[in-house]
């Protein structure tokens, strides 16, 4: 079994993660568990697609304002690639003009010395217009490179923000809570029960805000406790307890006996041991202003009556501080 699971540990840790907060590798919980799990991420968080998009958007908002330095980097070079141009056409002018009056000097000559003189002036001036053409040449080329490079710098600046406003688009209307996967989580929740209790070590548990749960519910437990407190609801609890913790509640709870008397027989309801969620952490003893929820009319009960079931936990109606995955 330890061979199993490090080689399952093992293939979980190279495979990838989406998302900080998505739960933990994970080997041991039953499926059903691990599904209602990713069922109830995905109903607070949006798709896996949605999360991944999400986690993109700050470096793909970012590559927009990189786009737009790069446009400015290409404008200025264009700028510089038409100066370029300008000096090399007025150049070419001059280079043309300089040939043309040494051609007309070189036919007006009236002496040999004078047209070989003249030859050699001419050649020159052939040579520098030479020149001239392709140094005006190399400065066009240059030019509409530039501009194409400016085009290109363009094209990606506005790919980029098309790219961003499709992903906030998507985030906006996909990564809002959606009731219809929560509720099939909560359709898994019965067969969760049974199956974590076939199998639950104290390793299955991890802490919230210092309240002991089963990791299956840790995340949007985690949730519920951030979204109430900035609602104004700070909320804490008393989540797992042990079997022996369990035995001695029903003693302080004076339950008539330990293991037959139903929870309504003790004078604050007691499951009986074996039989509580709490002692696999999928319940929670909510807790308001250090004090366990009282009544149906405590401000903690309402918020949770309107919220809870968000994060996939459900009331029993006779105990309004007792908030679990099935509501047993
Ligand atoms: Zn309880």
């Amino acid at each position: 079994m330890r061979k199993y699971r490090a080689i399952v540990a093992a293939v979980l840790a190279t495979a990838p993660i989406v998302g900080v907060t998505a739960q933990p590798a994970e080997a041991v919980r039953p499926a059903t568990a691990q599904t209602w799990s990713s069922l109830m991420y995905t109903a607070l968080n949006g798709s896996p697609e949605i999360v991944k998009l999400r986690a993109m958007l700050p470096a793909m908002r970012h590559a927009v304002v990189t786009r737009k330095v790069a446009i400015g980097q290409a404008t200025t070079a264009q700028g510089a690639a038409q100066a370029a141009v300008a000096t090399a056409t007025s150049s070419n002018i001059k280079a043309r003009r300089a040939y043309a009056t040494a051609a007309a000097a070189r036919k007006a000559a009236k002496t040999t010395a004078e047209r070989r003189r003249q030859q050699a002036a001419e050649r020159q001036r052939s040579t520098e217009l030479d020149r001239s053409v392709v140094a005006l040449r190399t400065a066009q080329t240059g030019l509409r490179n530039a501009t194409a490079k400016l085009a290109a710098a363009n094209d990606a600046w506005h790919a980029a923000t098309v790219a961003v406003r499709n992903a906030e688009q998507k985030v906006a209307a996909g990564g809002g809570y959606n009731p219809g996967v929560a509720a099939q989580a909560a359709k898994l929740a019965a067969q969760v029960v049974t199956d974590t209790r076939a199998g639950f070590t104290i390793d299955d548990t991890t802490q919230v805000y210092g309240i002991t749960v089963n990791k299956t519910i840790a995340y949007p437990f985690h949730r519920m406790i951030d979204d109430a407190a900035k609602a104004g609801v700070p909320l804490s609890g008393g989540g797992f307890r042990t079997r022996e913790q369990q035995i001695k509640l029903r003693i302080t709870n004076g339950c008539p006996d330990i293991w037959t008397a139903p929870a309504s027989s003790c004078r604050v309801p007691t499951a009986i041991p074996g039989r509580s969620l709490h002692e696999i952490g999928l319940a929670i003893d909510m807790t308001y202003g250090g004090r366990t929820i009282p009544n149906h009319s405590s401000v903690a009960y309402q918020w949770l009556a309107a919220n809870a079931a968000r994060y996939g936990l459900v009331n029993l109606p006779s105990e309004p501080w007792h908030w679990s995955i099935t509501g047993n």
